[in-house]
């Protein structure tokens, strides 16, 4: 039995947006991951099954390897197509705002949003979302935005709509935010949610690979480098570190996605409960934080680095140079 979670009243609220909407954008956060891709092509697949003329656009391209959720190559990255992007936008009457929480979070695309006098519906798991929701859909303890978008399909009575197309897309999300059910995964209905995927007739073990296990060699052998010469063990602290300039990245042919993942990897040491990977990009520095236990490196990624997350597992921006963000670093490390 998969219970009601959500609220009835926000319910009725959606579903009267979504009836009366004809032109519908979904979006989710810059640099989209496995759940923001599968949020956001699931619920784009579910509502066209409907009737609904809806679109995808993201803030920026996603990674490659996630390609083959994106069946129908119909995702918009606003960054490369600004006009289709914005037309989109204009036209639209409703826009859902899938796996994050604030509109600063995507870029150029949040003012476009903002502009937009069409209702937003958050539907996400991130701790602190904003006011700026029409309907907001938030639980923090959601194992992904892809178990939220199920449960508000099934409270809206709509999973009939739910073709493997769209079973797929949620699964991947299902999968990449819980580790392949490793983390954030211990709610019982979510293996309900799953068994229900699978009667949509998802191909869960090739999901897995395609989602969790493909690398292109290039990538292998930078996280090997990436383990090997770069990672630091700081003991007394717990801690574990990562940094990858642009010229190592360079080196290795980085492509967006190549390091997804790295930044876990350290907490597999024994006695190690904070990892950070920190990743030097043209025009910022991305942190990337993990943690296993109570250290919540959300208030450390806000705090530090203007961005955010769960408690395990958050991330953020720093502007200044690498070595401006390793004094940062140990100033963190200070503190624990
Ligand atoms: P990752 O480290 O894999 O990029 O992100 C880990 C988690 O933190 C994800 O849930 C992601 O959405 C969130 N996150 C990553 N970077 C940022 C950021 O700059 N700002 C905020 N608010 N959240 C972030
Ligand atoms: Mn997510």
């Amino acid at each position: 039995m998969i219970s009601s979670t959500i609220d009835g009243k926000v319910i009725e609220q959606l579903r009267t947006h979504v009836e009366g909407a004809k032109h519908i954008v979904i979006t989710c956060h810059v640099s989209p991951d496995g759940d923001a891709v599968g949020s956001t092509l699931g619920l784009c697949r579910v509502l066209r099954n409907m009737g609904k003329d809806a679109h995808v656009v993201m803030p920026d391209r996603m990674p490659r390897a996630l390609d083959f959720v994106d069946v129908q190559h119909e995702v918009v990255p606003y960054s490369k197509y600004k006009l289709r992007g914005r037309f989109l936008v204009r036209e639209a009457d409703l826009i859902f705002c899938l796996d994050f929480n604030v509109l600063r979070r995507i870029d150029e695309l949040g003012a476009i949003i903002e502009e937009s006098r069409a209702p937003r519906v958050l539907i996400d798991h991130h701790l602190e979302p904003d006011d700026c929701f029409d309907v907001k859909i938030s639980q923090e303890h959601a194992s992904s935005t892809c178990e939220l978008v199920y449960r508000v399909l099934m409270q809206l009575g709509w999973t009939q709509a739910i073709d493997s197309q769209a079973a797929s897309c949620l699964y991947v999300g299902i999968t990449t935010d819980t580790g392949n059910l490793t983390y954030s995964s211990n709610d019982p209905e979510l293996y309900e949610i799953v068994a229900q995927l699978l009667r949509c007739g998802i191909a869960k073990e090739q999901l897995y690979n395609l989602a969790m296990n493909t690398y292109s060699a290039d990538s292998l052998r930078l996280q090997g480098y990436a383990l090997d010469q770069k990672m630091q063990l700081y003991p007394d602290k717990h801690a574990a570190l990562i940094v990858l300039t642009l010229d190592e990245l360079e080196h290795y042919g980085y492509k967006k996605g190549d390091t997804e993942g790295l930044v876990n990897k350290p907490l597999a040491i024994p006695g190690i409960a904070f990892s950070t990977f920190i990743r030097e990009d043209k025009d910022k520095i991305k942190v990337s934080c993990r943690s296993q236990g109570d250290l919540d490196v959300n208030v450390i990624c806000k705090r530090y680095f203007g961005g955010g997350g769960h408690k395990n597992a958050a991330g953020g921006d720093s502007h200044g140079t690498v070595d401006e963000t390793l004094d940062t670093y140990f100033k963190i490390l200070e503190t624990l």
